[in-house]
């Protein structure tokens, strides 16, 4: 764009009117059960909790806690299926996963917006990334129920047994699909546990396999806290278990299986490098960090938190991200224009300003978005920082909020080093003009997922995971069903 194109922009006044999705289409219950077994139950332990909308505190529903005794009678119940599942003709199976991908697109709008009022992400986001994608896994995985013996040829797969399943909150559908729809489509049974600030979707996808006839048993799903996921964690009777969450608790839970033969798969935390080279198309540049950082208010695992762009061009570039940042809509998640959503918890929000103040505290430079946040609820501006050493934490942690850390490099070989200087290992993304740069770059970076000029992008055929502390399996794509299968060939 021309600097007078820019300045013409800039002069534009970019109010937009609300454009608020009707909220009318949800209709919570005022409590729900733990679904075990095809029906739902109260917890044994008799407690409660409330789940609430963290752009506006309003409580949305009170939803069961689940103790070990549940835990308990909901791996039995997946036990009970298992046998009837695994052994249904492949072609059935697949039946059911192709009506569960139907049903979450006719029912697509009604769980957009009880996504984005349990969890606080925008409309936009989970109307079009996060519920279609959740569909897409189901399709996807629907074709593969049938082909496991040509996926996997001369091998034998046979399915595992009983699937536990930990989700964290940032993407609490998504995430439900991304770990459902190949344990089914492999003819496991399945306890699910989802996020305690997140566990509307997961109940009402109980529903929609209530709706495809899906046999009772073959998926449970026990609500509660971190205690909840420990039990399941510790249940002797699981054979296989998937986690996506933080390093940290992935780390606890590698520690308790360990010796138990229980074979898991750990999607954990990222500190992703976005690469930005001076031969670039700059303006496609920015859009990519900007959908890299602040998409889902970056409450993503893969998330660009942090920008290494090219000495040459870091001003040009900051100063276009800067200028782009003003016309970011923060506020309402139900407003078709909101760009930056709720933060997801008390807890998440006073975690990201503890690690902002510290970056300002070790000698960062802050930028801030101006813009106005709501009274209640919680909220964090897009941020930026600049003049960050490699050591400080901004650049070394994982903040999981819309920050983004800037730093500079002059050779690819220096922004290969300083790409790969992090504990994590999940994703990057490079930005250049030349094919064979971005081959040189994505043989080099230690990264589980190599993006091109182009960032957070997602397809169930291609497989997603990590190296050193983002854990390691694959979800998606053959690797993906290879985790949730063994081999008597
Ligand atoms: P956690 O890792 O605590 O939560 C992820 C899931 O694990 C949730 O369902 C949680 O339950 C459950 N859980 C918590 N403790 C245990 C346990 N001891 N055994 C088994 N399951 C457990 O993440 P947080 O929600 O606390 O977020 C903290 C940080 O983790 C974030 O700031 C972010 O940096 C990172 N994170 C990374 C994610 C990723 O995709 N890589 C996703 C989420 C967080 P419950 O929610 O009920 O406590």
């Amino acid at each position: 764009m021309t600097d007078e194109l820019e300045q013409r922009h800039a002069a534009i006044d970019w109010e937009y009117a609300s454009a608020p999705e009707s909220r009318t289409i949800v209709q919570f219950r005022d409590r729900y059960g733990l679904v075990i077994g095809g029906e739902e139950i109260d917890p044994a332990s008799g407690e409660w909790f409330t789940t609430a909308s963290p752009a506006t505190e309003e409580p949305l529903a009170e939803v069961a806690l689940a103790g070990a005794k549940d835990v308990d009678r909901a791996v039995a119940a997946a036990r009970g299926a298992f046998d009837g599942w695994s052994r249904l003709r492949p072609a059935e199976r697949s039946k059911y996963l192709f009506r569960i991908a139907r049903i979450l697109q006719e029912r697509s709008r009604e769980l957009a917006v009880a996504e984005s009022l349990d969890g606080g992400k925008p409309i936009k986001e989970s109307r079009d990334v996060d519920l279609p994608l959740a569909a897409a896994h189901f399709f996807y995985h629907a074709g593969w129920a049938d082909k496991l013996e040509y996926a996997f040829p001369n091998r034998t797969p046979r399915p595992l047994g009983v699937a536990a399943q930990i989700i964290p909150w940032n993407f609490p559908l998504l995430m439900l699909a991304w770990k459902v729809a190949p344990a089914l489509a492999c003819g496991n049974t399945v306890v699910l546990k989802p996020a305690e600030t997140t566990p509307l979707t997961a109940l009402m996808f109980a529903d929609v396999c209530r709706q495809a006839e899906l046999p009772a048993g073959v998926v449970n799903i026990v609500t509660g806290d971190g205690e909840t996921g420990h039990a399941l964690v510790q249940h002797p009777d699981i054979d296989k278990l998937a986690f996506t969450g933080s390093t940290e608790v992935g780390k606890a839970i590698q520690r308790e299986l360990a010796g138990r033969g229980v074979p898991h798969t750990l999607e954990l935390g990222g500190k992703a490098a976005n690469i930005v080279f001076d031969d670039a198309a700059l303006d496609q540049a920015v859009e990519g960090i900007v959908n890299g950082i602040y998409f889902n208010q970056g409450h993503v695992c893969c998330a660009g938190s942090r920008l290494l762009v090219q000495e040459s061009v870091a001003d040009t570039v900051v100063a276009k991200l800067k200028r782009r940042l003003s016309t970011l809509r923060v506020g309402d998640p139900l407003d078709k224009n909101t760009d930056v959503g709720a933060i997801n918890s008390k807890a998440q929000l006073d975690r990201i300003r503890e690690l902002v103040a510290s970056g300002e505290e070790e000698g960062a430079e802050l930028y801030q978005a101006p813009c106005e946040l709501p009274e209640h609820g919680y909220w964090f501006p897009p941020t930026v920082f600049t003049n960050v050493a490699q050591s400080y934490r901004i650049a070394q942690e994982e903040i999981f909020g819309p920050v983004l850390s800037v730093m500079t490099f002059r050779t690819p070989a220096e922004a290969l080093e300083k790409a790969n200087n992090t504990a994590y290992g999940l994703s990057a993304g490079v930005w250049t003009e030349k094919g064979s740069r971005i081959l040189w770059m994505a043989e080099r970076l230690r990264a589980g997922v190599v993006w091109a000029n182009t960032f957070n992008r997602f397809d169930p055929a291609s497989p997603f995971g990590g190296y050193k502390e983002s854990g390691f399996g694959r979800e998606g794509g053959r690797h993906g069903l290879e985790a949730y299968l063994r081999f008597d060939g």
